[in-house]
């Protein structure tokens, strides 16, 4: 028995059904799937998610049959998707049209098909073939921009630089997705923090997405990052430090978007619009720092927060 939706088990074997092992927390309630397996990049000194899957494209008639038998299972109730793994666009546009086609016609009820992509892919579309791929019925991208800082992009390998980010995720809105970037902090460790806030507000700015979520670094084992850590040349940012730089952070967003924190290896629960939340999302960072300066508790267990696993 495996989870065909979060939240709900049904008889469905992994061979009769090719479960993704990754989705954002918003995709809770959606119906997940895989279109490609793995991530074509693979090399982000902070990701350990698909390290051990080999990169494939899935044939469009093995797709379908999955979506067939997501139809079978949920009697054609769905309302949103999320197509993984990390990075779909990858595939043919005709290949992606005919997926996304075929779902449209199978769940009349979908209002919303979103997936993950990567800036760089997103910059090599024509902004035909994007309008192409939005016109099909995908409409969310989910995209990790981590930080906006050049220099911090270049370290953790992300293979993007932030002009890559901006034209890629400007490129993406124009063509009529709603865009939601990832931010990553304590990427740039106790020494570029600041640098690591400040260019992430400017590129965020220049971008205006419609979703900002941030996460926090939390290395896992297996990862570069992890090794620099255990090494000694990497320094993991003190909870002040993070949230001093997601205090920096909100503070220079100039943006129209939804501020959202929805990770668990988030130090403080900061949700808003922007700019309307502005000022209260920064009382409630000052007030995590006010408590974090008495509470001898509450600084052990965001220390503690660096060791989470599987995330
Ligand atoms: S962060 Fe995204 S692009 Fe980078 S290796 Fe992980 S899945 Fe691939």
């Amino acid at each position: 028995m495996f989870n065909f939706r979060f939240g709900r088990r049904l008889a469905v074997t992994e061979e009769s059904y090719d479960f993704p092992p990754f989705r954002p927390p918003s995709e809770v309630d959606s119906l997940l799937l895989r279109v490609t397996r793995g991530c074509p990049w693979n090399r982000c000194a902070f990701c350990p998610m698909y390290k051990q899957v080999k990169f494939e494209k899935r044939s469009v008639q093995a797709v379908k049959r999955d979506i067939d038998t997501a139809k079978a299972y949920t009697g054609g109730n769905v309302e949103t998707v999320f197509i993984a793994d990390s990075d779909s666009l990858v595939i043919k546009t005709e290949e992606m049209c005919q997926i996304l086609e075929h779902l449209h016609c199978t769940f009349s009820s979908l209002n919303r098909v979103t997936s993950y992509a990567r800036a760089l892919t997103l910059k090599r579309k024509s902004p035909e073939t994007l309008r192409k791929i939005r016109s099909a019925g995908l409409t969310r991208l989910h995209i990790g921009l981590e930080t906006g800082s050049a220099r911090l992009l270049d370290r953790m390998r992300k293979g993007a630089g932030p002009d890559t980010m901006i034209r890629g995720c400007t490129r993406a809105r124009e063509a009529g997705f709603e865009v939601s970037l990832y931010v990553l902090l304590g990427i740039g460790g106790e020494s570029a923090s600041q640098e690591h806030a400040l260019e992430t507000a400017r590129v965020l700015n220049e971008i205006d997405p419609d979703f900002v979520r941030v996460r926090t670094l939390t290395p896992q084992p297996g990862t570069p990052v992890f090794q620099w850590w255990s090494e000694g040349s990497f320094q993991m940012a003190a909870p002040e430090t993070i949230l001093k730089e997601e205090r920096r952070l909100v503070e220079g967003l100039s943006v129209t978007s939804h501020y959202l924190s929805d990770h668990v290896s988030n130090y403080a629960v900061i949700n808003g619009s922007l700019p309307a939340d502005k000022t209260k999302m920064l009382a409630l960072i000052d007030t995590a720092l006010e408590k974090l300066a008495k509470d001898a508790a509450f600084r052990a267990e965001l220390e503690g927060m660096r060791y989470l696993r599987r995330l």
